[in-house]
Formats: C-alpha cells, sequence, structure tokens
C-alpha cells in the first residue's frame, strides 16, 4: 500500500492556470473526497496524479517515490471514471481480464485474481455474460472489478457513478465504501456532489478554481468553514 502526497502541484494549459499550488497528503489506506464544483480543476489533479496529464510544477509521490515521470502503467494506480465503458463484444471475465493480459500475468495467476475480484463485488454469475445482458448497477460492479482486479495500491475514482439513477447511486456509494475498506486501498474519490463527499469521506479536501479551500473531516468543514466559499459549498446542497 502507499499514501499520496501532492506538493505544491500545478497545471497549467497554455496560459491558463487549472492547479495552483495544491499541497495534499492522502495517508496510506486513507479515503479522501475531492470535492468542488465542475470545472474546478478536479478531473486535471486526478489524471495527472495517474500519469494520464503532465505536470506543470510540483511533484506528485506515491509511497514516497516521486512519480513525475514514470508511465501511468508503472504507477500502481486503478482509475475508475464516470463512462465505465466495458468492452461490449467481450463477456465479463474477458473485461476483467483484460488489464492482467496486457501485463502478461500468467494463466493461473488471472484465473486466481478474477476469481477473488468477481467474489468480492458478488459478480461470480455474471463472469459468462456480455454487458448488455447486465442492469446499470451490475455494470459498475464489473467496472470497479476491473479496477480492483490487479490489487493496486491507490483509487481514482472520477465521479464513477455520476451516470445512475439516484437509488442505485446511494447503493453504490455504500458498496464502494465497504469494497475500500475491505481492501484498505488508498483512494482519493472526486465529486462534485457535497452530499456525496460528505457521506462518503473520511476527509474531505474542498478545491475551487484550482485551489485547495480546506481539508478536513466532514463535520469540521460544516462546522468550522475556512472560508465564506466553504461555508456556502458544504452548507447548501443542491
Ligand atoms: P472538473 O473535473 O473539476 O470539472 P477539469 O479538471 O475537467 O474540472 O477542468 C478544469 C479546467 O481546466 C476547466 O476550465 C477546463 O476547461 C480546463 N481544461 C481541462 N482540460 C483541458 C485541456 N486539455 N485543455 C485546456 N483546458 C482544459
Ligand atoms: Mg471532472
Amino acid at each position: 500500500m502507499a499514501g499520496v502526497v501532492l506538493r505544491d502541484l500545478a497545471k497549467r494549459f497554455g496560459e491558463t492556470r487549472v492547479i495552483e499550488g495544491l499541497d495534499l497528503e492522502i495517508h496510506d489506506g486513507e479515503f479522501m473526497v475531492l470535492v468542488g464544483p465542475s470545472g474546478c480543476g478536479k478531473s486535471t489533479a486526478l489524471r495527472m496524479i495517474a500519469g494520464l496529464e503532465e505536470v506543470s510544477g510540483g511533484e506528485i509521490l506515491i509511497g514516497g517515490r516521486v512519480v513525475n515521470d514514470v508511465p501511468p502503467k508503472d504507477r500502481d494506480i486503478a482509475m475508475v471514471f464516470q463512462s465505465y465503458a466495458l468492452y461490449p463484444h467481450m463477456t465479463v471475465r474477458e473485461n476483467l481480464e483484460f488489464g492482467l493480459r496486457i501485463r502478461k500475468t500468467p494463466q493461473a495467476e488471472v484465473d486466481r485474481l478474477v476469481t477473488e475480484a468477481a467474489q468480492v463485488l458478488g459478480i461470480d454469475a455474471l463472469l459468462h455474460r456480455k454487458p448488455k445482458e447486465l442492469s446499470g448497477g451490475q455494470r459498475q460492479r464489473v467496472a470497479l472489478g476491473r479496477a480492483i482486479v490487479r490489487k493496486p495500491s491507490v483509487f481514482l475514482f472520477d465521479e464513477p457513478l455520476s451516470n445512475l439513477d439516484a437509488k442505485l447511486r446511494v447503493q453504490m456509494r455504500a458498496e464502494i465504501k465497504k469494497l475500500q475498506a475491505r481492501l484498505g486501498v488508498t483512494t482519493i474519490y472526486v465529486t462534485h456532489d457535497q452530499i456525496e463527499a460528505m457521506t462518503m469521506g473520511n476527509r474531505i479536501a474542498v478545491l475551487n478554481a484550482g485551489k485547495l479551500q480546506q481539508v478536513g473531516a466532514p463535520l469540521e468543514l460544516y462546522e468550522r468553514p475556512a472560508n465564506l466559499f466553504v461555508a456556502a459549498f458544504i452548507g447548501s446542497p443542491p
């Protein structure tokens, strides 16, 4: 396992400063929520941690190692996006196996890891099905399965539930929390939804216009907001 440290992290697209001076420490095994309004830089921050976006300034450390120049596949990270595209022509089993195969994992190990992930997520009975034969919730579980099957040290979630209906969203929040607690994997969970942040985060980092506003436990942010933005953002759900 490994914690994640952001040191004075910055991102510019041309003249536009999207992230500035971001300092944040996510402890080993912690569930950290990164919350902020649309366009504030959440996805950009996650993509830099995943190595999908170059860093303009500062450092990213995973497990104490600076990874700025480490390619995505060597960062021991799994990312789940909001459009959890499963490969439609592959079965659930093949979807789960894909990430292992491209890493040339031996077959016996592939079988073991897929069985384990499927059991954890309760999708053992679905392994032979194609994505179109699954419900929304089952698809979401397969998407999570693809993330956990390799046993990464860090999970990055980018608004993974925003395409689900309200009931399923509430259910999946609980499932993701349970899964993370069970696996103990360091997790950064991005959302623009204050309620989701308040119910899921052990700690919450509030971002606005590319700048960190406050980091703290839900109650701390609610009772002692550091500034007007945090007070308004956390205090007034949509
Ligand atoms: P969030 O995920 O919080 O909604 P993003 O990280 O997607 O925000 O975007 C933050 C800002 O960076 C937005 O203003 C967006 O338009 C801008 N941005 C994101 N990606 C690019 C890019 N590749 N080129 C230029 N601007 C970008
Ligand atoms: Mg985003």
